[in-house]
């Protein structure tokens, strides 16, 4: 691996304690809001995804801090200048997008020198930093290819290797992988995460896959029609999601509705309208004064049981509907008495497989349920 500080670009005197600002943010096409009031702060070397649905205003968020749209009202800082005046070429950051926009007709050497020519740096140092960052991507020695010469994985080197070359402040990848496959992606996601650490550059991803974006993420923003609903850690995202949407967007969860019947310091207890009593376990800080609730149960936190289980507090009877082996464990669909129809998702440790429509019991601990409005 070479030396990694030749990439890092010069940072000579830290002017704002954030790479990336993003002040009350909105963008507005043809009448219509893609983006309404984004606020956003990305440390320096922070590895930050924006995570959301297919036109929740992610890509023209990432699009935003490039400059290749500006905001109807707000502003974007990089390293603390404002970028209002800045066009795209001049920002201190550099996009790897999803189909790699190589230029076909040059080779791999040539289009990753091609923005150092336009910058005019002398041929010395292009041939220098070229070379660098091609071994850095692992692709000197195809440098004399064109990029349908390539395959999908090491095309989208080279669009690293293009956008690194400038020695931007701020990496910005949008689905910089949605174009590999499933085997290949896994693959890329280790090596962008080696290069994340390697570099010490700051990288914001546009994604909609949760399970890349929990990987490889320091922090998530996750965003719902043009709204950021929650920013976190992955952990913070996946444990402790605070709207109904982030818990069913991110990983699978079951959602159970009811009324909080009572409460003390520890727990809570909820009835749905089905007539299913569930004890959850709470803090004693949350408030007391919320009548409803909803309730995330997620499937690898359910038991499944053959026979009653001693548990007393959220065990409840049904029949199995569907299980589907996945190899590493096993999703199977329970049918609750009560009419719900529950995920369940088991480690591969049984030794036979429960027959569909067999009996079976399920039950949680009240501290595996996540209450999505405060209780
Ligand atoms: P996807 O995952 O499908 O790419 P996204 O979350 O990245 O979605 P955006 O591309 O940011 O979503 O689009 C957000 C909204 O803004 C969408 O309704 C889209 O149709 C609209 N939009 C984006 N770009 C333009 C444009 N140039 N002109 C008009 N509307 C646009």
């Amino acid at each position: 691996m070479l030396q990694t500080a030749s990439y890092n670009s010069d940072r000579t005197t830290l002017d704002s304690a954030f790479d990336v600002e993003l002040r009350k943010v909105f963008k507005v096409f043809n009448g219509e809001t893609a983006v309404r009031g984004v606020e956003l702060n990305i440390a320096p070397g922070e590895f930050f995804s924006i995570l959301g649905p297919s036109g929740c205003g992610k890509t023209t968020t990432l699009r935003l801090i490039a400059g290749f749209e500006t905001p109807s009202a707000g502003e974007v800082l990089i390293r603390g200048k404002s970028m209002t005046q800045v066009p795209p070429y001049r920002r201190p950051a550099n996009t790897v997008f999803q189909s790699y926009a190589l230029f076909d007709h040059m080779k791999v050497w040539d289009n990753v020198a091609f923005g150092l020519r336009i910058k005019r740096l002398s041929r010395s140092e292009i041939q220098q930093r070229v070379d660098d960052v091609l071994q850095l991507v692992k692709m000197e020695s195809f440098a004399n290819r064109y990029p349908k010469q390539l395959s999908g994985g090491q095309r989208q080197r080279v669009a690293l290797a293009r956008a690194l070359v400038n020695r931007p402040a701020v990496l910005l990848l949008d689905e910089p992988l949605g174009a590999l496959d499933l085997k290949l992606r896994k693959q890329m996601q280790v090596e962008l995460s080696n290069l994340h650490q390697d570099l010490g550059l700051t990288f914001v991803m546009v994604t909609h896959d949760q399970e890349e974006a929990l990987s490889l993420s320091d922090r998530i923003a996750v965003m719902k029609d043009g709204r950021i609903e929650q920013i976190g850690t992955p952990n913070d995202i996946y444990e402790r999601p605070q709207t109904p949407f982030i818990a069913d967007f991110i990983g699978d969860t079951n959602l159970f509705e009811g009324r909080v019947e009572s409460s003390d310091a520890t727990s809570a207890l909820i009835r749905t309208h089905t007539g299913l009593k569930i004890v959850v376990a709470r803090s004693p800080e949350e408030n007391d004064a919320v009548h409803h609730a909803v309730v995330s149960v997620r499937p690898e936190k359910i038991h499944l049981h053959l026979s009653p289980p001693e548990a007393i507090q959220n065990a409840f009877p049904g029949q199995l509907k569907h299980v589907m082996y996945l190899g590493t464990h096993l999703h199977c669909v329970v049918q609750l008495d009560s009419g719900e129809n529950l995920t369940v998702r088991l480690p591969n440790r049984f030794s036979t497989v429960p027959e569909d429509r067999s009996p079976v019991y399920v039950s949680w601990s009240p501290s595996d349920c996540i209450a999505l409005a405060a209780l």
